[in-house]
């Protein structure tokens, strides 16, 4: 009951807009999970494989959201650190911080429980930053890498966004985005179709209670620039070696830039 609600102590209150926030969470990734028939895991692995982290790296993952992208970096770290076992590997491994930016501060909140679930309570590894990606608070030539995944399309100006990734990576930092984008085979482009503007929004509405914001969804996708177009802005922004992939025949791209 909402009256009922405002009535609460403050500790009771904090319990219950915790749960709220876990239930969007749990929503949150049982819908990414559906959409994408649990491919999105598999996506995020290939961008971090492509990324290459390492010790003591200084990384940037935008439009973080709930630190997904963000612990796969940190577990690759670890995962390199648990085959070099010397001292001196210990020291860099201290040094590598990995921050996430969002701009909704609830996703936020859910990623820094998560960390904590996860057991990464050591947070001089993980920072979580509000922030915009078209106007980052990081210093210039401060990144060994950036990430944004699923999150580009939201952003209101991409030029700008991409300025803001290529002025934070320091030289020799690699830019990498994975974006939902083009179809490109023919035949299968109208059961895509059929399945992203009649399926998705549905099963939004069934298991998220939202309609509306699954339409958005498609709809932004199919307004975001092809893969040719993106990754000539991604070149206008100053960006070297711009290349993509398409996953699943461009149901999803990476993109990737180095800063030279
Ligand atoms: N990267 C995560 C993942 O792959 O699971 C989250 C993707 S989620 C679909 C998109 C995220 O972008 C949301 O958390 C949203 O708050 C964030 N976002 C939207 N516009 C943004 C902006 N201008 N700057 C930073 N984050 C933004």
């Amino acid at each position: 009951d909402y009256r009922g609600f405002t009535e609460v102590s403050e500790e009771e209150k904090r319990k219950l807009v915790g749960n709220v926030f876990s239930s969007v969470a749990s929503k949150y990734d049982l819908m990414n999970d559906l959409t994408s028939v649990g491919l999105h895991r598999l996506w995020k692995d290939r961008l971090i494989s492509k990324l290459g982290p390492f010790p003591g790296m200084k990384h940037l993952d935008v439009a973080g959201g709930t630190g997904d992208i963000a612990f796969r970096v940190l577990e690759s770290i670890r995962g390199v650190g648990h085959k070099v076992m010397h001292d001196s590997f210990v020291e860099t491994e201290g040094q590598t911080q990995i921050f996430i930016c969002d701009i909704n501060p609830n996703m936020l909140n859910i990623g820094k429980k998560r960390a904590i679930e996860r057991g990464y309570t050591n947070s001089s590894y993980l920072h979580f930053v509000e922030g915009d990606a078209e106007a980052l608070s990081f210093e210039g030539g401060s990144m060994d890498g950036y990430t944004i995944g699923f999150g580009i399309r939201n952003v209101t100006h991409i030029e700008k966004a991409l300025a803001e990734a290529y002025r934070v990576l320091k030289k020799g930092g690699r830019f990498l985005c994975l974006e939902l984008s083009h179809f490109e085979f023919p035949i299968f482009k109208e059961l895509y179709d059929y399945y992203s503007f009649s399926i998705i929004p549905v099963m939004g509405e069934l298991v998220a209670g939202d309609k509306e914001s699954y339409q958005y969804l498609v709809e932004s996708i199919r307004q975001f620039p092809k893969q040719d177009v993106f990754a000539q802005m991604i070149v206008d922004a100053g960006f070297q070696s711009v290349e993509y992939e398409n996953l699943v025949g461009g149901v999803v791209a990476i993109h990737s830039g180095l800063k030279l």
